[in-house]
C-alpha cells in the first residue's frame, strides 16, 4: 500500500532461532501473546526486555503474519504482504533492521503516472496532484467539523476527470476499500506516510530477525481465552497455558469471525468496535519478468489515470530483481481472489499490457498470487474504519477485565494499516500489561533473556468453573 506524495511525484526466510514455547516446564506465564505478526513480536520483545516470562502462540506455521518474505518461489526475497517502511527516519523497525545488519534503503522518489500507453506530462501530473491536495483538504475540513461521514461525501464535486484516480488512490490503494465505505475522520487523521524505505532482504525477514530468541510456538492456534480471578487460561490444541495477562494481536477479521472465544464474552463495546474495523482487501500478483521488458528502474512505482475508480498499481524491478508486483487493492482484488489464481494472473498481465503494450508478455516467467482475503489467520488486508467508526480504535485500546489487551495495526489511531502502527500498538499493549501485572508502575527494564530468569512461583490456581463464565456478565 502506498500513499502518493507530491514530493515523490515531482522528484520525477531469514534463519530463525525460535525456542519452543510450550516445551518449557511451567505452563504459567506473566504474559501470553497471541499472534507472531509485527504487533506480537513487538509486544513479546517488550515483555521479555522487562524480565517477565512471555510466550508467543502463533496459529500458522510461520512468523510475520501479514508481513512475510518468501524466498522459495522466486529465489529472491518476495514480500507477499508489507513492503514499504514508512517514516523510515523515525520508524523503530527501520532502526532495528539497520541495527541488525539488514539493508534498509530509501525508496526512490520516482512515482509515475501512466495515461494509456504513455507517461503523464508534467502538467498532467500537476493536475492530478492538485486534485489530490484538494481532496485531502476537503476531508480534513469535514473531519475538523466533527462529521464522521463516508469519505467520498467530503470530496469536492469538481475534481473533473481526475476524480476516479483520486478515489482510487485514497480509497482502494490506501485503505483497501472504496471511499464510500471509509470514515472521513479515519482517513483525515492517518499520519503522513513519508520517507519510505525498503528492506532488501524483505520486511518479513526483518520481523523474523527481530523474533530471534523469543519463545514462539508455531502451529498453535488459540481457540479460547477464559479469565477467572485475575488468571487467564489460553486454550490451544496443544494444551492450556495460564498467564497474568494476554495480548491479542489477531486481525480484526479473525476476531470478528469468532475464531477465538472469550469467556466472559467480550463487552458489547468491543464487539461493535470490531464490526466497524472490518478488513479491506489488498492482493498482489508477483511476476518475474526477464530482461526488464517494461524499461523501468529498480523500485519504480506506477499507477494509471483511471476512469473507473478501480485499478491496480505496479512496483517494478523490486529491489533490483526481475520481480514486479501488480497490486490489486479493494474490490478488484476481492473479486479476483474469488475467481482464483489464474484469473488474478490474467488480470495483472492484461493490466500491464493496457499500460505498456503486449510486447513484454514473452518475458513473463514465474508468477504467484497472494490470498490474504482467504488466509484463515488474516481474512483480509488492513482495517480502515467504516463511516462513523473512527472512535472504535480507542475502544479496542481498552483492556478487557484488566487482563486481556488488544494490539495490531487496527489498534492505532493514525498509523493503522501499517507496520509502524502494528509495532507501536504491540509495545503500547505490552507496557499496559506490564503495568497492570506489576500492580502499578513498570518494573525496571532488563535486557537479560527471559528464559534465564528464575520462573516466578505461579499464583495459586483457582478452581476453574466447568461451565461457561456467563455469571460475570
Ligand atoms: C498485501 C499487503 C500489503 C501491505 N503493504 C504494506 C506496506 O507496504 N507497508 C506497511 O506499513 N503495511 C503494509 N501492509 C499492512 C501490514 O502488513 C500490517 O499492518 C501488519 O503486518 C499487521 O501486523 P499485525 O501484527 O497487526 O497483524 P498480523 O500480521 O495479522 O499478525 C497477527 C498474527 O496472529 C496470528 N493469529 C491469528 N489468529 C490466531 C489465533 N487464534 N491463535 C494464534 N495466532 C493467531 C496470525 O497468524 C498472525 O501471524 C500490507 C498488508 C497487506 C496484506
Amino acid at each position: 500500500m502506498q500513499r502518493l506524495s507530491r514530493r515523490a511525484f515531482l522528484a520525477a526466510g531469514a534463519a530463525m532461532v525460535i525456542r519452543p514455547a510450550l516445551a518449557a516446564g511451567s505452563d504459567f506465564y506473566d504474559v501470553i501473546v497471541v499472534g507472531a505478526g509485527v504487533a506480537g513480536i513487538a509486544a513479546a520483545r517488550r515483555v521479555a526486555a522487562a524480565g517477565r516470562r512471555v510466550a508467543v502462540l502463533e496459529a500458522s506455521e510461520r512468523i510475520g503474519g501479514r508481513c512475510f518474505t518468501d524466498t522459495q518461489i522466486f529465489g529472491v526475497p518476495y514480500d507477499r504482504g508489507a513492503r514499504w517502511i514508512y517514516r523510515s527516519d523515525v520508524d523503530a523497525l527501520a532502526k532495528l533492521g539497520r541495527g541488525a545488519g539488514l539493508d534498509v534503503y530509501d525508496a526512490p522518489l520516482r512515482q509515475k503516472l501512466r495515461i494509456g500507453w504513455r507517461f503523464a506530462r508534467e502538467g498532467e501530473v500537476e493536475g492530478f496532484l492538485a486534485a489530490l491536495v484538494r481532496a485531502n483538504r476537503a476531508m480534513a475540513d469535514a473531519s475538523r467539523a466533527g462529521r464522521d461521514m463516508a469519505a467520498v461525501q467530503a470530496l469536492p464535486k469538481d475534481l473533473g476527470d481526475w476524480r476516479a484516480t483520486v478515489e482510487f488512490a485514497l480509497g482502494p490503494l490506501f485503505c483497501g476499500k472504496r471511499l464510500a465505505d471509509v470514515s472521513v475522520q479515519d482517513l483525515a487523521r492517518a499520519a503522513e506516510r513519508d520517507s519510505p524505505a525498503f528492506c532488501r532482504q524483505g520486511c518479513g525477514a526483518l520481523v523474523a530477525k527481530l523474533a530471534e530468541g523469543l519463545a514462539v510456538s508455531l502451529s498453535t492456534p488459540v481457540r479460547r481465552i477464559s479469565t477467572w480471578r485475575g488468571i487467564s487460561y489460553v486454550e490451544t490444541p496443544k494444551g492450556t497455558l495460564r498467564s497474568r495477562a494476554v495480548i491479542v494481536t489477531a486481525s480484526t477479521g479473525v476476531l470478528a469471525a469468532d475464531k477465538i472465544r472469550f469467556e466472559p464474552h467480550l463487552p458489547k463495546s468491543h464487539v461493535d468496535a470490531l464490526s466497524k474495523l472490518s478488513l479491506g482487501h489488498y492482493e498482489r500478483v508477483a511476476i518475474e519478468l526477464e530482461g526488464n521488458p517494461l524499461g523501468l528502474e529498480p523500485d519504480d512505482f506506477v499507477l494509471e489515470k483511471t476512469a473507473e475508480g478501480e485499478s491496480a498499481a505496479l512496483l517494478a524491478n523490486v529491489g533490483g530483481t526481475p520481480l514486479c508486483f501488480v497490486d490489486l487493492p479493494g474490490a478488484v482484488g476481492q473479486s479476483l481472489l474469488a475467481q482464483g489464481e489464474d484469473a488474478m494472473r490474467a488480470y495483472a498481465i492484461e493490466w500491464l499490457a493496457r499500460l505498456f503494450g503486449s510486447d513484454f508478455k514473452p518475458a513473463v516467467r514465474r508468477t504467484h498470487a497472494t490470498r490474504w482475503g482467504k488466509d484463515p489467520w488474516c481474512l483480509g488486508a488492513f482495517a480502515a474504519a467504516a463511516p462513523g467508526g473512527q472512535a472504535a480504535r480507542k475502544v479496542l485500546m481498552e483492556p478487557v477485565r484488566d487482563r486481556v489487551f488488544f494490539a495490531g495495526e487496527a489498534v492505532h489511531e493514525t498509523l493503522w494499516g501499517t507496520l509502524a502502527g502494528a509495532w507501536e500498538s504491540g509495545e503500547r499493549a505490552a507496557d499496559a500489561a506490564l503495568k497492570q501485572i506489576s500492580g502499578g508502575g513498570l518494573r525496571e527494564r532488563s535486557n537479560r533473556p527471559a528464559a534465564k530468569r528464575p520462573v516466578r512461583a505461579p499464583a495459586p490456581e483457582p478452581e476453574r468453573p466447568s461451565g461457561g463464565f456467563w455469571i460475570f456478565r
